[in-house]
């Protein structure tokens, strides 16, 4: 239903405001608007949220990426950010306060909870539940606990989590419920229909889809987005570049074909993987949560993880160098495959603390075909178990 209406849809908001009738967006690439008289500045910069005055308030550009994120999601506001963590770290300090508990759940991206770690120096203190069971997130709920920050499928392991009961016991404490939906997008999962107050993206990954913008968004109710709007947004400056909206809205006019493809490619490397003797755990929904995933998620993401049987560092680096279709680093949901292994020589105790094997390795599954993705994979294996040169 959202697929094919997705790239109408887009476009009923871009010719609803378009000046010059242009098909692709117009950019306001500017920091100012002018005002063309005294009462017009006055009425603009008392609701500069309203009118254009200064683009860290407000932007035409952004404005529209706004709109298309909104419909996207099924959301009543959205502000966009010059990144996903610029827009967690306004979200989470809209909501909380000296004396605030979070409840973190299971493992989420390693930098949102470098950020609330951060926040034990004013006041706010955390628990971390390393389970996705809810009667085990209940447990770690406090009287103070204002926030509970989910991402399902987490980072890491991409393990899933029931959002509708642990929301309905949310709000039953009036606690607010936040979630990371950059590996579903909006279109494989919705999560204000199951009750979640926020959602918060990465438009780094598969919304600009390109690997060539750094981009968040939090979207919501009208009252929760305004309060981020009123304090985080503003005050914290995260401003998203109108040539990066711009960028954004140009991936989402592709987004469902990508998106179609990046969860045929995953299934079938998962697939073919799962026989392998030399791999010992492939992490993905797919493969742990059939269930929960058939619940949440109307497709898969395509970013997994894997750990190998053979505890052999030296293997491991050679198969990461042996591939020729993934490329080494960081990010991912561009069209490119990526790879990324936890172990760095020196960090096996970190590894450990966060309940990572040594050989555990991400990889995000690109848009080659999946024939070329396995193939390439299979011979990184060979080559490093030494059956071919
Ligand atoms: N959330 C997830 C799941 C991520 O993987 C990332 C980045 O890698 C972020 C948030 C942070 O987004 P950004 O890099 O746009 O700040």
């Amino acid at each position: 239903m959202i697929k094919n209406d997705l790239v109408k849809t887009c476009l009923e908001v871009l010719t609803d405001e378009s000046e010059h009738q242009s098909i692709s967006p117009e950019i306001a690439m500017t920091s100012s608007f002018y005002s063309r008289d005294y009462q017009e500045y006055v009425d603009a910069s008392k609701d500069e949220f309203n009118h254009f005055v200064y683009t860290r308030g407000a932007n035409p550009t952004n404005n529209k990426l706004e709109s298309i994120l909104c419909k996207l999601e099924g959301a009543q506001k959205c502000k966009v950010f010059a990144s996903g963590m610029g827009a967690i770290s306004a979200t989470l300090q809209s909501f909380l306060h000296n004396g605030s508990h979070i409840v973190v759940v299971n493992s989420i991206y390693s930098t949102t909870l470098k950020y609330i770690k951060t926040l034990e120096r004013f006041g706010v203190s955390h628990t971390v539940v390393a389970s996705t069971d809810t009667s085990d997130i209940v447990s770690a709920l406090q009287e103070n606990t204002d926030v509970i920050y989910m991402e399902s499928p987490s980072s890491q392991k991409f393990e899933m989590v029931a959002l509708k009961q642990i929301t309905r016991i949310a709000q039953e404490r009036n606690i607010i419920t936040m979630i990371d939906n950059t590996w579903a997008t909006p279109l494989f999962q919705r999560p204000l229909e199951f009750g979640v107050d926020v959602v918060l993206h990465s438009c780094s990954k598969y919304i600009g889809g390109h690997s060539d913008i750094v981009c968040g968004a939090v979207l919501g109710s009208f009252d929760h987005v305004t309060q981020i709007e009123n304090t985080g947004y503003l005050t914290m400056g995260s401003t998203c570049s109108p040539m990066n909206s711009f960028l954004a809205i140009r991936g989402i006019r592709t987004l469902p074909l990508r998106m179609e493809k990046h969860s045929k490619n995953v299934i079938e490397v998962i697939d073919a993987l799962s026989n392998d003797a030399r791999i010992e755990t492939i992490y993905h929904p797919y493969v742990q949560q059939r269930a929960l995933a058939d619940e949440y998620l109307s497709g898969y993401g395509s970013l997994m993880s894997l750990t190998f049987k053979d505890k052999d560092t030296e293997k491991l680096k050679s198969f990461v160098n042996e591939l020729s279709t993934f490329m080494i680093g960081v990010s991912w949901g561009g069209f490119e495959s990526m790879i990324l292994p936890g172990f760095k020589d020196d960090n096996q105790a970190v590894m450990a603390s966060r309940g990572l094997d040594i050989t555990h390795t991400r990889m995000f599954v690109g848009l080659l075909e999946a024939e070329t993705t396995i193939n390439d994979i299979k011979s990184a294996l060979d080559v490093a178990y030494g059956l071919k040169q």
